[in-house]
């Protein structure tokens, strides 16, 4: 350090503790640098000095900004700053980085934490990080931390999300980052190059992209059979028999779309294994990639049974309330009363109450199954499970309840499938339609399970290759002549 910036230190630097010259300064590998006394910067300050690092601050105006920082700390001019620390986060945003260009010096050799984000995606030609390797070609540029947020740094590693993602060319500066990661609580995973820094920085605007398409196709399903079954019973009722029921739309209707789009959405969650296992056994092998489309579907698989769940929750609760709707009520007493005044009484109907009991049972069983599946999808529980544990209940459990769903559903049809005043403008009840998906999907897993095509997937699982013994003629010739 020459001697004109160190009395430059001297007239910039701002103590923040009153103690601070009693104290000795921390060596410097124990202390770090932070360039920008805004949110981040002094949420990350807080930390680094809660985890026992020295920190200074890089200000432009050191001496304004000394009152916001946390105490303990010191805050310099950048050039100052930047001479106390092998370390330095760049907690400014990038539309400013060129106040680095004059320090290029200052900085070379110096480890530099970009840790900036952007509005929106592609917002610029290159990475945030590489810009900035370019502005200061001989600093080590590490992308890291710009996945929390100052509010989490705030509230200390119990409460925060753990992992943070870095990435850059050095090893050594990469390996200074995940000591200090570390030392703060978190566990960093190291992501490669700083090629990999655009894909960092679009991490945090990213809007739920795993759930996208299940929302999208649970919201089309929905939206599709609200129309269907509105054509079907309350335009029907009113063109046919000029007969006003449109308060059936509230809970009637909803009523008969959550189970529909559950099921539905509980197929699509099996499809995709079953369909990937026929793929397998077509190919007689499991080292090819599954197409794309089938990649994106099996990924969301979760987010689909979540949703189905959700819909299912939503029937069971219309139907909890039904004894208490005042149509339901009405046609009660209505049925009642006539039946006193006309001094009528009815037969009790055993077959009527195995059907209605079954219906019922078949229901309960499949919602109880439905809910452990939802539980065992916590983070939480996968982890207090073993894999053999997991598959047992995401596997055999799921498709278990997918056939009880499907039972509940045909047992509701029941013998209405037959009778023609079921069939309105010639079209299928929505309960009919919607049996389609999960007898598809039930058929071809009973395909999979009869023991020669289980054999054969099982091999194929192991890593047996149909044809491999043709193509590699060596490995079937006998050890032993
Ligand atoms: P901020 O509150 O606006 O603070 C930015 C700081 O940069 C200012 O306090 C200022 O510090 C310095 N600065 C402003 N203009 C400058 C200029 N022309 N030249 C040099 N320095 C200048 O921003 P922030 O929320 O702390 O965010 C900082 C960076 O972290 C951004 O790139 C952001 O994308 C990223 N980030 C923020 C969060 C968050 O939760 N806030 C989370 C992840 C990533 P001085 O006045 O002391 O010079």
């Amino acid at each position: 350090m020459t001697g004109q910036e160190r009395s430059e230190e001297k007239s910039e630097c701002v103590s923040l503790s009153p103690m601070m010259e009693a104290v000795p300064a921390p060596p410097q590998s124990e202390r770090v640098c932070v360039f920008g006394t805004g949110d981040l910067g002094r949420s990350l300050g807080l930390r680094l000095l809660q985890a026992g690092y020295g920190v200074v601050f890089g200000s432009r105006r050191p001496h304004s900004s000394s009152s916001l920082l946390p105490h303990g700390a010191q805050v310099l001019g950048h050039a100052a700053a930047s001479q106390s620390a092998h370390l330095i986060f760049i907690a400014v945003q990038r539309e400013h980085y060129d106040f680095l260009v004059p320090l290029a010096n200052q900085l070379k050799g110096k480890v530099l934490v970009d840790l900036s984000n952007n509005l929106k995606k592609n917002q610029y030609p290159e990475a945030n990080a590489e810009y900035l390797q370019s502005l200061v070609p001989g600093a080590e540029v590490v992308k890291g931390f710009n996945t929390l947020s100052a509010w989490s740094l705030q509230n200390g590693p119990s409460d925060a999300n753990r992992q943070v993602y870095i990435c850059g060319e050095s090893v050594e500066a990469k390996q200074a980052v995940i000591a200090v990661a570390t030392k703060l609580g978190f566990s960093a995973l190291d992501q490669g190059f700083l090629s990999v820094a655009r894909e960092l920085e679009d991490f945090p605007l990213q809007l739920f992209p795993q759930w996208r398409l299940p929302l999208r196709i649970s919201i089309g399903l929905s939206a599709a059979f609200f129309f269907y079954l509105l054509i079907r019973y309350v335009i029907y009722a009113y063109v046919t028999q000029g007969e006003d029921i449109s308060f059936r739309i509230m809970v009637s209707l909803a009523n008969q779309v959550c189970p529909i789009v559950s099921l539905i959405m509980l197929s699509l969650c099996y499809l995709p294994g079953v369909l990937a296992s026929f793929l397998q056994l077509y190919r007689g092998t499991k080292y090819r990639r599954f197409p794309n489309w089938l990649d994106r579907w099996m990924l969301c698989r979760k987010q689909l049974g979540l949703l189905s769940l959700g819909f299912a929750f939503l029937h069971v609760l219309y139907t909890l309330i039904i004894p208490i709707r005042y149509s339901v009520m009405f046609w009660v007493t209505e049925h009642t009363v006539s039946l006193i005044r006309e001094n009528r009484t009815t037969m009790f109907d055993t077959t009527t109450a195995w059907h209605d009991d079954s219906y019922l049972s078949l229901g309960i069983l499949g919602f109880g199954l439905y809910v452990l599946l939802g539980i065992t999808s916590l983070p939480s529980v996968i982890n207090a499970l073993s894999w053999r544990e997991f598959s047992f209940v995401q596997s055999k459990l799921g498709h278990l309840t997918l056939l009880l769903c499907t039972a509940h559903t045909y047992l509701y049809g029941w013998n209405r499938f037959l009778s023609s005043s079921t069939y309105k403008w010639y079209t299928p009840p929505g309960y009919m339609l919607c049996l389609v998906l999960p007898s598809v999907v039930l058929l071809l897993k009973l395909l999979l399970i009869t023991p020669c095509v289980d054999r054969t997937i099982t091999r194929i699982r192991q890593g047996w290759e149909r044809g491999a013994d043709q193509r590699n003629p060596k490995d079937s010739q006998p050890l032993i002549p």
